[in-house]
């Protein structure tokens, strides 16, 4: 028999919980809405329990995560905005009350791994995948593996041009104002706009929005030149906004090298992808 393998995509609003086999085959899911630490990992493990057992775990986290398997911190969320859940571990918890293996790894990792087996980028050697939601972040993937450096890299926080006569809005990221992550994600776009981003009807805003997100993905293609960008988050899935951005970027890029395929993530992509990890190890 097959064995079964877990995977978790823990999120800032829900932890999306799923028991699969290696093939990417899902055979229980579960959607817990992220409260607190002690009480979202209680239900991540309810659920494990109370369903046919796993030999090991993925976890594709929210981050900053430290996955220095070195580190005092390893497995700890580190410095987060998501309220009472800064330095707080979720590897030690579910190893704890788990007993197997647990393989971690970033949202956006797990979504790559996810898009590499088995979607949209299936078998591709060299993928960008790019989240676009309440943060901006990214994973470079060679031949299936997740590159990191000191830390996993953090692609929204790129500087990116910001004309401050067309656009006077300061950004929103804590750390840097204007970034990447500063103009254009949700919360940026609510709040220049004073309402939800789903609410945000007028065409400018959105013109505005397809010109940041060319100018971050450009930059980032011309540093890792990705055979295939994968665009998840739900912004992206605006009306006509992944074509604004593609006929942009080509626009930006001026005919000196390709542009990449640019295209829409698949569904459940981190889960799976987090069911892979399980399956790999380490
Ligand atoms: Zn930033």
């Amino acid at each position: 028999m097959n064995p079964l393998y877990g995977g978790v995509e823990a999120g800032g609003t829900k932890f999306t919980c799923a028991i699969g086999k290696s093939s990417g085959e899902i055979l229980a899911y579960e959607e817990i809405p992220t409260t607190s630490p002690s009480e979202t990992l209680g239900k991540v493990t309810e659920f494990f329990k109370s369903n046919q057992p796993v030999v090991s775990l993925g976890v594709g986290a929210f981050g900053p995560v430290d996955l220095d398997s070195g580190s005092n911190t390893y497995g700890y969320i580190t410095k987060t905005p998501k309220q009472g859940w800064s330095n707080v571990d979720i590897k030690g918890p579910l190893t704890q009350s788990l007993a197997i293996p647990i393989e971690l790894e970033t949202d956006v990792g797990c979504a790559g791994l996810g898009e590499y087996f088995f979607g949209v980028a299936k078998g591709i050697n060299n993928i960008l995948y790019l989240t676009i939601g309440t943060g901006i972040g990214g994973a470079s993937l060679l031949n299936g593996r997740v590159q990191h450096g000191a830390a996993h890299p953090e692609m929204g926080h790129i500087f990116i041009p910001h004309d401050l006569k067309t656009d006077p809005f300061p950004g929103s990221c804590p750390f840097h104002g204007d970034c990447f992550e500063g103009l254009a994600s949700g919360p940026a776009i609510e709040q220049r706009a004073g309402q939800r981003a789903e609410q945000v009807i007028d065409p400018v805003r959105w013109d505005l929005e397809a010109n940041y997100i060319a100018l971050g993905i450009t930059n980032l293609i011309v540093t890792l030149s990705p055979k295939i960008v994968v665009m998840g988050g739900g912004l992206i899935k605006h009306g006509g906004l992944i074509k604004e951005v593609q006929s942009l970027a080509q626009k930006l890029i001026n005919g000196y090298m390709a542009l990449p395929t640019i295209t829409i993530a698949s569904d459940r992509n981190a889960v799976r992808g987090a069911i892979r990890l399980a399956a790999q190890g380490s």
